[in-house]
């Protein structure tokens, strides 16, 4: 078993260069080889009660009569490495060897070598098998969660997409004990991670293969987390190579032509820091690719992309994507890996997402020097973004500086609603869900003022129950609402101040940008959109502030109303 993890030539394993294959795999020890291979440290092993800490940090292998002691480069003078030691040398009546220095990915490949060869079997094969069909399903409609509930008595899998939880599988029904087995083979199939199984620790792992995968798909991120009474949960997140609209233009993705204007002013201007901001899985790491894209085209590729993602989620050969590398001082790889690329003189800089202040720091360094650097953030909208930074640790003058940022985006993928099963709100069946009513009701004097056909999401009907795969029922793909704003003097002070309904004010009167409420309310207002489904983008008492605003601005609300009527 430990044989099979030895260089083999081929330079896949390049991760146990450090090994001394003479010491472990020398003619003397393969004749005597009485007893089978060993990792005592993992789970199962007669050391495997130990600290989960130092299980982390090192494996004792026993192959045959001699005895092996990896551990992590680096590790290999921690104290708590030489109380284990001590002992395990005790426990086993033996000297514990010189130890051989290894990587994360060695030790992983070890420890997983272990628990596969006892997994060995029908059991396992069943499980590998049923572990296969999972991602298979799961990637062939586009799923973005997995997610697997093993408690003491039930087991389920459910599939989450576009934000909804599908219904338990019936086909993916099994006991607890297979459930179980599932996690352990969804834990040895990935290819980094934590090294050692632990079902009472919170643990992470990814698959990142392509041999591994669906074609579809670019990596699965897996976390565990045991649950009280004994159980766990594994999450397994997709993220696919192409996503929704990947295969149309910066032009097709359902922009307003305002919008486009803003994103095309942006890319002429060049510089500056562009940020979008949205919660997790609502593209907008995609309009930002498909904005670089854009941007390369139309100079005729004589501008220079360079992008830092972790992981990477895309690739396109208009962009240069460097190659993520873990940092061994602990710091974030991002900031390092943006200091690299000034060096290598981009015209534009791609920051998957800006997560600390150090990263935040540079990048705005970067932008001050006349680079356009593009990045995102977790924030719900564009007039949040200023605050975000100063929340990172960015000096106030400069989070609200306009001549720093020279553009804020936000956006929303919305679902649309089933056009075959849709429900008017003026004739609701009789036994309407009452907590879906009292939503309703709130959008009540909006509805009132403003006119349109307005609608609730269907029971589902066969349109939407075969398009949809495990979404929800009355649901169908999504639409894309959003807000681009280039930001000036007044707003980046209104914001500052915070008076964020004034800051919509002027965006809407003065700055010509419609808000992301407004752009929902096209869709909303044509029926492409449900009222519960609006909530994710805006109140209704926000969108009817909003409203009030265009009204407010002279000549204005004709063309409102007629790119509304182009919508529908
Ligand atoms: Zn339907």
């Amino acid at each position: 078993m430990i044989r099979r993890l030895l260089p083999s030539g081929t330079g896949r394993i390049s991760s146990f260069r450090e090994l001394t294959p003479v010491q472990i795999q020398t003619s003397a020890s393969r004749q005597a080889r009485p007893a089978k291979d060993e990792v005592l440290t993992a789970p199962g092993g007669s050391l495997h009660d130990i600290n989960p800490r130092i299980a982390e940090k090192c494996a004792l292998v026993r192959m045959g009569r001699r005895l092996s002691f990896f551990v992590l480069t680096g590790q290999q003078e921690a104290g708590d490495i030489s109380a284990f030691v001590a002992s395990a040398a005790l426990a086993l009546g033996e000297a514990i060897p010189v130890p051989i220095l290894v990587d994360q990915q060695g030790l992983r490949a070890i420890n997983v070598g272990q628990a596969e060869s006892r997994m060995a079997g029908r059991k396992g094969t069943e499980s590998r098998a049923r572990l296969n069909a999972l991602i298979g399903r799961a990637a062939a409609s586009l799923t973005n969660d997995v997610k697997l509930d093993r408690s003491a008595k039930h087991s389920m899998v459910r599939f989450q997409k576009n934000n909804f939880l599908s219904d338990p599988l019936d086909r993916f029904a099994m006991s607890p004990e297979d459930a179980e087995l599932l996690i352990t083979s969804a834990f040895n199939f990935a290819d980094a991670g934590d090294s050692v199984e632990q079902p009472t620790v919170d643990q992470k792992f990814t698959i990142t293969d392509p041999e591994k995968l669906p074609a579809n798909v670019q990596t699965i991120r897996c976390q565990t987390a045991a649950l009280e009474g004994g159980g766990r949960r594994l999450d397994m997140r997709f993220i696919y190579k192409a996503t929704e609209f990947s295969a149309s233009g910066l032009s097709q993705i359902g922009l307003l032509p305002d919008h486009l204007d803003h994103l095309y002013y942006v890319q002429t201007v060049g510089a500056g820091l562009f940020t979008i901001a949205a919660p997790t899985d609502n593209g907008k790491s995609t309009t930002l690719n498909l904005f670089s894209i854009d941007m390369v085209r139309a100079r005729q590729s004589r501008i220079d992309v360079i992008a830092i993602d972790d992981p990477v989620e895309f690739m396109a050969p208009e962009i240069c994507q460097l190659a993520m590398t873990e940092r061994l001082d602990g710091g974030d790889p991002f900031e390092q890996k943006l200091l690299t690329t000034l060096r290598l003189a981009p015209h534009a800089i791609k920051i998957g997402e800006c997560r600390t202040f150090a990263t935040a720091n540079a990048a705005i360094d970067a932008a001050y020097t006349g680079k356009l650097v593009m990045t995102t953030q977790h924030t719900a909208g564009a007039f949040g973004i200023p605050f975000r930074y100063e929340r990172m640790g960015v000096e106030r003058h400069v989070a609200y500086d306009p001549d720093t940022h020279v553009c804020w985006m936000s956006q929303r993928l919305v679902p649309a609603l089933c056009q075959h099963c849709r429900l008017p709100i003026d004739r609701l069946p009789v036994d309407f869900d009452r907590r879906r009513l009292a939503l309703i009701k709130a959008f009540r004097p909006l509805l009132e003022r403003h006119e349109g056909s307005y609608f609730v999401r269907g029971p589902g009907c066969g349109q939407c129950l075969l398009e949809a795969g495990a979404g929800m029922p009355g649901l169908r793909q999504r639409l894309l609402v959003a807000e681009v704003v280039l930001p000036d003097r007044t707003l980046c002070r209104l914001l500052e101040s915070q008076r964020e309904q004034e800051a919509r004010h002027h965006c809407l009167v003065a700055l010509n940008t419609p808000t992301m409420a407004l752009h929902g309310f096209h869709y909303l207002a044509s029926g492409a959109i449900g009222l519960e489904e609006f909530m994710s983008i805006a109140s209704p008492r926000q969108l009817a502030e909003d409203l009030r605003s265009v009204a407010e601005r002279p000549g204005d609300r004709q063309e409102f109303q007629s790119t509304r009527d182009a919508a529908e």
